[in-house]
């Protein structure tokens, strides 16, 4: 019997990790909404996946569909006048001096997670999930799981609420998250994210690797056939 009053929020991309995470929520909870963010990123890519992939996992389950609720799109454009990376204009990605790669975005993860306790808050939703991880991260300290704890007393104090915030990737690596999918949703569940998830930083949609679309030279898109090729025991071939 799930908790009634357990009603979560999802921080939900369009990517690979926030599909996981949007999945596992759909198995733990009884009603579940999810929030997204527009904010300049270099492609739409992601954001278009958002709708396919929501009926995808309606598809999917008849017990998904009826605890799937609303999904909320939610501008938050300042975040582009803010700062200039590699996420939001169109530079080349690599290492800054401090080791963290030009795709950082400062706060990012704090904003989205903020936004999405205020609209919980309203919703009256408890449960607030993202797809932070610390495995396998590229080192952005607001993925960190310190950061997120330490956010969550934030919220509650300032908002006098009892939200609990869950990251149920913060210590899987890209193959388990693979193998999470697969034990939530098994071969459908991994298809659906292997062919509609985005997670290249070009934007590249052209052809279909085992693993999804993408690149296959990005950071994202090397972590993510990394993973995949681990989870399905083929190791990749280069
Ligand atoms: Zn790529």
């Amino acid at each position: 019997m799930l908790p009634p009053h357990h009603h979560a929020l999802v921080l939900f991309s369009g990517g690979q990790d926030s599909t996981t995470c949007l999945a596992w929520a759909l198995s733990c909870y009884a009603h579940v909404e999810t929030i997204g963010f527009d904010y300049g990123q270099r492609h739409r890519v992601e954001l278009d996946a958002r709708p396919v992939i929501l009926s995808g996992l309606r598809a999917l389950s008849a017990e998904w569909d009826k605890r799937l609720g609303e999904d909320h799109l939610i501008d938050l454009s300042l975040l582009a006048s803010l700062s200039e990376t590699a996420m939001t204009s169109d530079m080349a990605i690599r290492l800054m001096e401090n080791g963290l790669p030009n795709t950082f975005v400062p706060g990012r993860n704090l904003l989205f997670m903020t936004v999405a306790a205020a609209l919980a808050y309203r919703r009256n939703l408890n449960i607030l999930i993202g797809g932070m991880c610390e495995t396998d991260s590229s080192g952005y300290p607001d993925c960190r799981d310190d950061a997120m704890k330490a956010l969550q007393l934030t919220l509650n104090l300032g908002m006098a609420s009892s939200f609990r915030v869950e990251t149920p990737l913060m210590w899987r690596d890209k193959a388990q998250t693979w193998q999470l999918a697969h034990e939530l949703g098994g071969k459908p569940l991994v298809d659906l994210i292997r062919q509609e998830t985005h997670t290249c930083y070009l934007g590249e949609r052209g052809s279909l690797h085992d693993w999804g679309y993408g690149c296959g030279d990005c950071p994202a898109c090397r972590l993510r056939e990394n993973g995949y090729a681990r989870f399905s025991g083929n190791p990749p071939a280069r």
